[in-house]
């Protein structure tokens, strides 16, 4: 089913007491929905999709229309999801920069989504925080859940930046958890995208449980988001929710799984469409029952099941739903 934020944030809370991790799944098109809805249903696990604005351009077609596009794949979640009824998912915009807020604003009020993160990370603190509270403001109003981000690099133009400016420290955590009251945050903790670009970064894992006990010591428990976590390991995962982690991103993985699975399935039935050497051309028909793009596309929506299968049991959200729970 689809959830409302009232719902998402229970899933969320319910995630931080009992301590696994809710897999939140990029998505533009149909088939990867299909997907991730049935993998989660069938494991009896809630989710989160996400949308970039990316994500929305693409899927308005030539406009780029990206209120068009989130509209578009709104309604494909919205009316899919009414036929699972073991789990819920809702719908984050992912990485929603401060020229974006008229995107959130209008994505809010016409209940396009459950949550949204604003990413100001990359302006100073004070100003993360002020553009981060507006957002907070308006979502309160319309029960949206809110991610922040803070710990990014103030400037990748920045040729020289010290190595312990790519991580959150955790006194600035809790002052942005104070000040702007999110409900989720992105903590960089040497996954982020973007930050390692080029450079080693060691993995602080334990930088995340300094920053949850902080939190918890000041009364304001808050959960802490982990992106650019597709190369991370099972075990590294496992680790992260340990810590305080509630939210786990996922985009580059299912990106993987599915060319590959339309690779192997081109590679195999590759003479449905291309006359094999040995055969003349006048001999040669097309064979439309293997390419017909039913029966390729949906070896990409299975391989997006059998993933989040596999992550759903690694965040330890399989058979956790709020659903019957
Ligand atoms: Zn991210």
């Amino acid at each position: 089913m689809y959830f409302d934020g009232t719902q998402l944030k229970k899933v969320f809370l319910n995630a931080k007491s009992k301590r696994f991790g809710i897999i939140a799944s990029n998505v533009v098109f149909d088939s990867t929905i299909r997907g991730l809805l049935q993998g989660y249903n069938n494991n009896h696990s809630d989710g989160l999709l996400q949308i970039s604005s990316g994500a929305c351009k693409y899927a308005a077609g030539n406009s780029k229309d990206i209120i068009i596009g989130a509209e578009v794949i709104s309604s494909i979640i919205k009316i899919l999801s009414k036929q699972f009824n073991n789990s819920g998912v809702g719908l984050h915009i992912d990485h929603a920069t401060p020229n974006y807020f008229d995107f959130i604003k209008e994505c809010v009020e016409k209940e396009l989504v459950t949550s949204v993160m604003i990413d100001a990370s990359k302006e100073k603190f004070e100003e993360n925080v002020r553009i981060t509270k507006e957002v907070v403001s308006l979502c309160k109003r319309h029960s949206v859940l809110v991610e922040g981000e803070i710990g990014y690099i103030k400037g990748t133009e920045d040729e020289i930046v010290s190595e312990t400016e790519l991580y959150t420290s955790p006194e600035e955590a809790l002052a942005f958890v104070i000040q702007t009251g999110v409900d989720l945050f992105a903590a960089s903790v040497g996954t982020n995208h973007g930050v390692t670009k080029g450079e080693k970064v060691e993995l602080r894992l334990d930088l995340i449980k300094e920053i949850d006990d902080l939190l918890i010591d000041n009364g304001v428990e808050t959960g802490i988001v982990l992106h650019g976590a597709s190369g991370l390991t099972a075990k590294q995962q496992q680790i992260a929710i340990r810590n305080g982690v509630v939210k786990i991103n996922k985009d580059t993985d299912y990106q993987y799984y599915m060319a590959k699975a339309v690779q192997e399935y081109w590679e195999k039935e590759k003479d449905a469409v291309v006359c094999p050497k040995n055969v003349h051309y006048d001999d040669y028909t097309p064979d439309k029952k293997r390419f017909d793009p039913r029966k390729w596309i949906i070896q990409a929506e299975q391989a997006v099941k059998n993933q989040v299968e596999s992550l759903v049991s690694i965040s330890g959200s399989k058979n956790n739903s709020i659903i019957n729970n």
